[in-house]
């Protein structure tokens, strides 16, 4: 593929060839991407897209991999990770701020939080970055970003800027319309309110600790698998259906919160992908509902020899 003419375009610090996902994902499963990229600047993104674009190279922009299932076979083209060096930060006017896209979504809590900036906290606990949180239009205890997010600053494929303000990104329940095109969230603007820091704190501290009640947080998942089925909640019909600690090799249902699942140490993707297939027959035969998969799954199946 021609994939050696990028050392000649970008730090060789910033790229590695045949890159295991699981280095890259809180699942800590998948197989090796061609070429993982994380530029050191926007100029190099765009360098990266152009090249990318001109040879017809598949490139898909990532961010903390907190929501990714990479398949074993790996990934064919260049995964791009947008994070360390897309961390710029400004406060505009008395309530607004413009955050990068590689932001932890989390550290951008407390950055805004002792700004006295409140708005952010239901995404306290939410891990991942910014722009992954957007694409996702990620949520919890009753807040999601579309309630802060007023417009993002993306990057089509050949390199150039565009912004979209929030009807173009035509949010609704865990979706953006980056879904739809293929575009790359590399900034965004926020319109929080004026609060006490304490305040702002005392919120994030509660919610940290009811997450840590629920949530499987010491093991290595991808958040909650399936999306909220109108009327009902994953999790409950999983453990109605009797799935609470199913295995498929490495691959459990939590037994702390079934609408997980979890790598007990050497789950493949495919031990995940036959678990969510068994979890959803066996939802269905017992209520009728059919769960949507939340996780973005990618990548090729691993071929034998
Ligand atoms: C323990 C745990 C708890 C979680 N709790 C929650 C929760 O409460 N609520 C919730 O909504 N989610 C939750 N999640 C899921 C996940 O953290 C969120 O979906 C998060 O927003 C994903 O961000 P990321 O940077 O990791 O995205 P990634 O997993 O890297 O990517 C997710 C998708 O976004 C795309 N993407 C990422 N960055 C960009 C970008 N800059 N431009 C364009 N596309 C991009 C990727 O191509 C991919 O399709 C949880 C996950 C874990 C592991």
């Amino acid at each position: 593929m021609g994939y050696e003419e990028l050392r000649d375009l970008l730090p060789k610090s910033d790229i590695a060839f045949n890159e295991p996902m699981s280095r890259h994902t809180s699942f800590r499963i998948g197989g090796p991407a061609d070429v993982f990229v994380v530029p050191g600047s926007l100029d190099e993104l765009k360098t990266l897209l152009k090249w990318c674009h001109q040879r017809s190279v598949r490139l898909l922009a990532v961010g903390r991999g907190t929501n990714l299932l990479v398949r074993d076979g790996g990934f064919r083209g260049v995964i791009v990770q947008i994070g360390a060096s897309f961390q710029d930060f400004e406060i505009i006017g008395s309530d607004g701020v413009r955050a990068d896209a590689g932001w932890i979504l989390s550290e951008l809590c407390v950055r805004c939080a002792s700004l006295g900036l409140s708005g952010l906290e239901f995404a306290c606990g939410i891990p991942g970055s910014l722009g992954g949180a957007i694409y996702m239009n990620a949520g919890a205890y009753g807040g999601q970003m579309s309630d802060v997010v007023t417009g993002v600053v993306v990057l089509n494929r050949q390199g150039e800027e565009e912004y979209w303000g929030a009807e173009k990104l035509d949010f609704s329940y865990r979706h953006s319309a980056l879904q739809d095109r293929d575009y790359i969230a590399i900034a965004a603007d926020l319109r929080l309110r004026k609060a006490s820091p304490e305040i702002i704190f005392r919120q994030i501290q509660e919610l940290t600790k009811a997450r840590k009640e629920k949530q499987p947080l010491n093991e290595p998942s991808a958040g909650s698998i399936f999306k909220r089925p109108p009327g009902h909640f994953a999790g409950k019909l999983i453990e109605q259906a009797g799935f609470k600690g199913r295995r498929v090799g490495d691959a459990q249902v939590s037994t702390k919160h079934a609408g997980f699942i979890v790598n007990l140490g050497h789950a493949t993707a495919s031990d995940v992908i036959k678990l969510i297939g068994e979890i959803q027959r066996g939802v269905y035969e017992k209520t009728g509902v059919l769960l949507e998969p939340e996780i973005k799954v990618i990548g090729e199946e691993h071929k034998e020899g």
